[in-house]
């Protein structure tokens, strides 16, 4: 094997220069453990993605990846399903059937506990796993009681599609019965919540599948918020392509959801109703729930972890990644849970040879389709600073307002495919 330095590792990962992504330059691979045993909870992105640069850091023996799915259903790429740009079955990943995946064993079980004196993590198949290090990464649920009226029963008729699967297919199979002058009325959690500008990017792909095939329709928007990402960025892009058939409603604007009429396919705000004709309700969001059942979560319903290593503040030798950690400024992306399983694999590491932990750097890089062959994007780079004990962003940006929208499509396409050759080739 190839020894790696954590700071080449991250640069392999990130294609970032060396200012971006500062860390030591101490051997990882080099000084390999024999004992560690390490379970990974969750084989979607954040975890699929430890678990391989775990496997490629060490040649540690017990590394075990608990996941109850016999398939994958990717996130990114699944508001082109909806909008009939792309075909459901191409979001399907399989898992191999048995043996390993990346050269790590995988478990087909669910953990449904864990006993952090004994170190072992409990599954549905009444066995429990020992670890020396467990790193938890299994998404976000839905808090169904935060919205009078949408409970997980009403999801089966007003979708969420805000994890991919029949969700996906049920809100698609909406949008083409819907009659043309219909109105489709999407609504916005307040933050945090998965993908942040995912719902902006769902209205443009519907406002483009809408303007070819039903044009007196309309897109309303009800958010929970003020401003959004990339804001002046869809918007420009929205008066291009889609003069007048999506409207923003801001919080200021009464765009707070209060309760909803399933029966009518009414959203009530505070000072008014809006009946539609397609309701796609984006409840609010919370660390998946084994987290809370592992005790991991705190009164925000994410989890807490230190800033240098992904360790849990409420659990020892425990890590959390992905969308179901508490970490603010990085938002909840698929290239930031990809960077963060990076970050936590190489800290595991230095943790389980007994070295100090090497700073993080971390990368978000987000794209968000406006057409099919116009995209937009933002960057923000991450580091650990001592002072705060809190990430920070170093460096950001995003795509000018007169940028080649064309060329950050095909990178956007390109970055999907190559996320999903990482993950699951
Ligand atoms: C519409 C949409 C579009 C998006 N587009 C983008 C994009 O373009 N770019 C981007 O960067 N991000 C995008 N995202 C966000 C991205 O999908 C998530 O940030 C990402 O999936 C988070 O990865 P994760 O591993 O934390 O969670 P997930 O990918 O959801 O994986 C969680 C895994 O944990 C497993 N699990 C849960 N509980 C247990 C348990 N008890 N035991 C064992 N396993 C368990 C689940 O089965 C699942 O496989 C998008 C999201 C949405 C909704």
């Amino acid at each position: 094997m190839i020894p790696l330095t954590r700071r080449d590792f991250l640069l392999a990962l990130t294609g970032f220069g060396l200012s971006a992504c500062a860390g030591s330059h101490r051997s990882l691979a080099s000084r390999s453990v024999k004992n560690g045993r390490i379970v990974v909870v969750g084989g979607g992105i954040a975890g699929l993605a430890v678990a391989r640069y775990l496997a490629r850091l060490s040649a540690l023996p017990n590394i075990k990846l608990v996941e109850p799915n016999a398939y994958h259903l990717m996130c990114p790429g699944s508001n082109e399903v909806i909008s009939d740009l792309r075909k459901f079955r191409e979001l399907r990943h399989d898992y191999p059937a048995t043996g390993s995946v990346h050269g790590v064993e995988r478990i087909r079980a669910e953990a449904v506990g864990l006993n952090p004196q004994g170190r072992q993590v409990l599954l549905n198949t009444r066995t429990a796993l020992p670890y020396d290090r467990l790193i938890v990464a299994p998404g976000v649920d839905f808090r169904w009681k935060a919205v009078e009226g949408y409970d997980e029963a009403t999801s089966r008729i007003i979708p969420h599609a805000w994890k991919a699967g029949l969700q996906t297919l049920l809100l698609r199979r909406q949008l083409r019965s819907m009659p043309n002058g219909g109105v489709v009325i999407i609504t916005v959690p307040g933050n945090p919540y998965r993908c942040p500008p995912g719902p902006y990017e769902r209205a443009s792909l519907i406002a483009h599948f809408l303007k070819r095939y039903k044009p007196r329709s309309k897109i309303v928007i009800l958010d929970a918020k003020s401003q959004f990402p990339k804001q002046a960025l869809f918007e420009a892009a929205w008066k291009e392509h889609y003069p007048g058939l999506i409207e923003w409603v801001s919080l200021e604007k009464d765009g707070n959801l209060e309760r909803i009429d399933a029966e009518k396919l009414t959203v009530h705000t505070e000072f008014g109703s809006h009946r539609a004709d397609v309701l796609n309700i984006i409840p609010p969001q919370k660390a998946g729930r084994i987290a809370s059942w592992m005790e991991l979560t705190d009164e925000s319903g994410w989890c807490p972890v230190n800033p240098l290593t992904f360790e849990s503040t409420r659990i020892p030798n425990v890590h959390v990644i992905g969308d179901a950690c508490s970490a603010s400024p990085m938002p909840k992306s698929a290239f930031v849970g990809q960077s963060q399983a990076a970050n936590c694999a190489a800290a595991v590491m230095d943790l389980l040879q007994g070295n100090e932990p090497s700073p993080p750097a971390l990368i978000n890089h987000c794209y968000s389709l406006v057409c099919p062959d116009e995209a937009i994007s933002l960057t923000g780079l991450y580091e650990y600073s001592a002072r705060e004990n809190q990430w920070i962003v170093t460096a950001s940006g995003q795509t000018p307002i007169n940028g080649d929208r064309r060329a950050e499509a095909r990178y956007a396409r390109s970055w999907l495919e190559a996320l999903n050759q990482f993950l699951f080739a």
